[in-house]
């Protein structure tokens, strides 16, 4: 006979399946948007950690893969991760605070559309129990999940991840456009991605 523990496995999933598919059917702020919306997200109620990044690139969006570009290909480095094992969603969820591609303007990609975060990511959370860690990359993540507590620039946030783990790990964003903040600042590299490393590797294993 099942037990409520069966029943809560062989239950979720399914409820996690509609959310997803409400996830992908969505249409709040397509008058937005540049082209027909198209979330792009993986997640699986297992996930240990969570990366939340800004919005999808163009390419992101053509391809409907998360982090499959030049800034994915630095974020693996950081993480000394393969591609196979990244985009094992029972492991790995990613999930941006714009899930879908905002346009470009004059200085590169928009920012992630307002709606979205607040629309779907406390309902996706709600699904993501066994999360241990969230990545978050960029401004855009970092004013979502920690509002008052993020500090008054980037650098700071980073600089201070002591007061937001284990929960939560803020980051720059990866993108070869941010290559110059990376030479600015070089205690990143050598304090911020050991300790990175060594927590990511931690937390996805157990
Ligand atoms: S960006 Fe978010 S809120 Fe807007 S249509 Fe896509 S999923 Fe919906």
């Amino acid at each position: 006979m099942a037990n409520s523990t069966d029943f809560i496995t062989r239950v979720r999933p399914a409820q996690f399946e509609r959310l997803l598919a409400e996830v992908r059917a969505c249409r709040i702020c397509e008058a937005h948007l540049p082209n027909p919306p198209r979330p792009v997200l993986r997640a699986s109620p297992t996930a240990r950690v969570l990366i939340v990044g800004q919005a999808p690139g163009r390419r992101v969006h053509e391809s409907g893969v998360p982090w499959n570009d030049p800034s994915g290909d630095l974020l693996r480095e950081w993480l000394r991760i393969e591609r196979e094992d990244f985009y094992d969603e029972r492991r790995i969820a990613i999930v941006p605070a714009g899930l879908c591609y905002p346009g470009t303007g004059d200085s590169g990609d928009l920012p992630p559309r307002p709606e979205c975060a607040p629309q779907w990511h406390p309902k996706l959370r709600a699904h993501l129990p066994a999360i241990r860690l969230t990545l978050l990359i960029g401004s855009y993540a970092q004013a979502y999940y920690l509002g008052s507590r993020r500090k008054k620039t980037l650098a700071e946030t980073v600089r201070a991840r002591d007061e937001y783990l284990p929960q939560f790990f803020p980051l720059p964003h990866p993108s070869p456009r941010n290559r110059l903040w990376m030479k600015k600042n070089p205690w990143f590299e050598r304090e911020v991605l050991p300790q990175l490393r060594r927590r990511f590797k931690a937390v996805r294993m157990i």
